[in-house]
Order: C-alpha cells, then structure tokens, then sequence
C-alpha cells in the first residue's frame, strides 16, 4: 500500500514531515514533553477553528465527535433539526435518536444542498433546541453555506452544530465570526495526518447549554476534558492518540506556515480543475457546479461502465484509490477525494489514471 496514492475522502495523503513525526516513539502524556506540544496543537487548532474558545482533542474517529456533541449539549428528549443532505447527515440524526433525542430529519435531497428558504420556514415554526448540520456532504460531493445557514438559524436564537469532519482546515469556515454554537473535525482529512483524533469547539452558548445536559456521558465528557484543556500544563482525562497528537501538531503548523488562505484557494483551484477534467471527459457531476465541493468531487457512473471497474482499474493499474457512493447511491457514482496534502503532480496522476479507466475500459 506504500506506493498507493490515496485520493479517497480520508485517510488522506500524510506528508512526509508529518508521517516521520507520527512514526517516532511516542511521548509519555504525563511528561513535560507532552504538556508543550498539547499546548502547541492546542493554539494551533484554535487558530484552524477561528475560534477564542477552547478545541477540545478526543480520541476517536469524526464520528465520536459527533457524539460528544450530542452527548453534551443536550437531553433525552430535547427536540432537533437535521439538515441532511447525505450519508453523514443521517448519520447525525442516528445518534441523536440513539441518545433519546426528539430528532427530526429534514432530507434536501443526496446531491442537493440545503434550501435556505425552507430552512429558514422550518426554523421559525418549529422551536428546535439545535440545528445539525453538515458542512462538507462527503458522500455526495456538495458544500453547504454554512455562513448562511448560521445566519438563518441565529435569527431564531437556534444553536448550529456543524459536522465539519471532510471542511476544516480545507474550505473556510469561521467559526466564532459566523455565529456557530459546535464544530467538530478529525485527523484524517483536511488536516493531513493519520487517523485517531477527532476535535470540536463550543461557543460560550454551546458551554452554557453543556451544564443542563442530563444525558450519560463518561470518555466523551467534554467539561471534564476543558478542564484538562484549561491547565497551566494542559493534558487530557485519559491516554489519548499521543502519536496522532504529534502528527496533528506538526500538520497543523504546517498549515499555518502556508496560511489558511493560502490553502483555501489551492482548494478551490483544485475543485475547478478536477470538475473541469470530468466534463471534458464526457461525465457528469452528480451536484450542480454552484453547490459542489472542492475537496471531493462525486461523479456519475455512465450506464456502460460499472462503478467497481473503474475504481479496481485506476487502483491496479495506477496505483490510484477513490471510493464509490455510499448508501443509496452505491454503483452510481465514484468519488474523488482531493483533501488535505495534495499536490500538482499527484492530482495530475490521479486525472490521468481516470482518464484511462474511461478510455480503457
Ligand atoms: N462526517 C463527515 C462529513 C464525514 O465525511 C465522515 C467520514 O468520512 C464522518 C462524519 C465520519 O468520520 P469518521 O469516519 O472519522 O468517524
């Protein structure tokens, strides 16, 4: 697997400064040593979330971010709005009904983004305690605007909590600046590094809402982990992904180092490039442009070719892996990840590689 070339929506490509940092031993967590490069990661992610609070580090995949969210600022019982545009945004509203929430899931459509209008009309009759939403709908391809979206949802004094998992540190969002009450994001996509972390931020609202939760929560209990945050010499309640810690740390500076603005526009140059591509070769987007993500793109599986073959062919004999559609849209479409490290030459092999899987098969 060490020559494959990953553009799959994560595990992403870790860069080679990050991989040798990641494969060092691993610091002691009760060591000096670990205090300065908690603290580190932690200014770090702060600057990324474009947040004045603190980013708490959890050890787990997105998806136990998602939970913590859940997990904290509500109770059994408390009455959501999932915005769901795919796979992941039913996912949010699994673990709200798994914690006993009154979740109600408002589905705009797999390859849609979210209608403000209708948004909007639900948000003002239906007196939600939150709105759950996903920023970057990895399994289809499309980017919420998530500004709006917050700003729609702050008319009606209700809390946004985003799922940024496949956006942060790749397309902009701010949080603190556009009103959002939780983010949530892991190691393993926009931010470069191995998986095994996963982080999200609390507005002040979002901490105040934390203190009247009444639902179970032990590993995931993100006061007790601020506690750990706030410390002089900062740790966490319990032995976290020291080695991922270290990896993020030095990813995150390096994203820093390049600055954020920097990254976000080799995003968007990305985006266009590879949907440019796709056209001239005869396929489709699934999303409209105007909607469409630019760190994975989904593509319309032609009714000649079977989506499997496509991806084996550009894996066998390229060395190049993209992923297929997930849930309803399994064999209609493949994806495109180009997320996190990425390069000119390395986008350029992946093209090439679907370009002759097309021709080829
Ligand atoms: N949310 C989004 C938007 C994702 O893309 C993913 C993973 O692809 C997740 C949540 C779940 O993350 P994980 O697999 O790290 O638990």
């Amino acid at each position: 697997m060490e020559d494959m070339l990953l553009m799959t929506p994560g595990p992403t490509m870790v860069p080679e400064e990050v991989k040798k940092v990641a494969g060092m031993q691993p610091f002691h967590h009760r060591t000096e040593e670990f205090y300065q490069l908690f603290s580190k990661l932690n200014e770090n992610l702060k600057k990324i979330f474009q947040t004045k609070n603190e980013v708490i580090t959890l050890t787990s995949s997105g998806t136990g971010g998602m939970e913590a969210a859940v997990a904290n600022l509500f109770s059994a019982g408390d009455k959501v709005l999932v915005a769901s545009i795919g796979y992941f945004g039913e996912r949010f509203y699994d673990i709200a009904r798994a914690y006993g929430l009154d979740a109600e899931i408002y589905d705009f459509g797999w390859g849609n983004a979210v209608d403000l209008d209708i948004l909007e009309d639900k948000l003002k009759k239906g007196n939600y305690k939150a709105l759950l939403v996903t920023h970057n709908e990895t399994s289809t391809g499309v980017t919420n605007n998530i500004e709006n979206i917050a700003k729609i949802a702050n008319r009606y004094n209700v809390p946004v909590i985003v799922d940024a998992v496949s956006s942060l540190g790749g397309i902009p969002l701010k949080m603190d600046e556009w009103g959002i009450d939780a983010v949530i994001t892991c190691s393993q996509k926009c931010l470069m590094s191995p998986p095994g972390l996963s982080f999200i931020a609390l507005s002040d609202r979002a901490w105040e809402m934390t203190k009247t939760s009444n639902l179970p929560k032990y590993y995931f209990d993100l006061r007790k982990a601020r506690e750990g945050v706030l410390k002089p010499k900062p740790d966490t309640p319990a032995t976290p992904a020291v080695s991922t810690i270290m990896a993020v740390a030095k990813a995150t500076d390096m994203l820093l180092e390049k600055g954020l603005d920097n990254v976000y526009k080799k995003q968007s140059e990305y985006g266009k490039k590879v949907r440019k591509y796709v056209k001239e070769l005869g396929l489709d987007l699934l999303p409209s442009e105007e909607v469409a993500s630019n760190l994975i793109t989904a593509i319309k599986v032609p009714e000649r070719y079977k989506a499997s073959d496509i991806i084996n062919y550009m894996k066998e004999k390229h060395r190049v892996l993209i992923t297929g559609g997930q849930g309803p849209l399994k064999g209609k479409i493949i994806r495109i990840g180009h997320m996190g490290y990425l390069t000119d030459e390395m986008l350029d092999k992946a093209l090439y590689a679907l370009k002759d899987a097309i021709s080829s098969l």
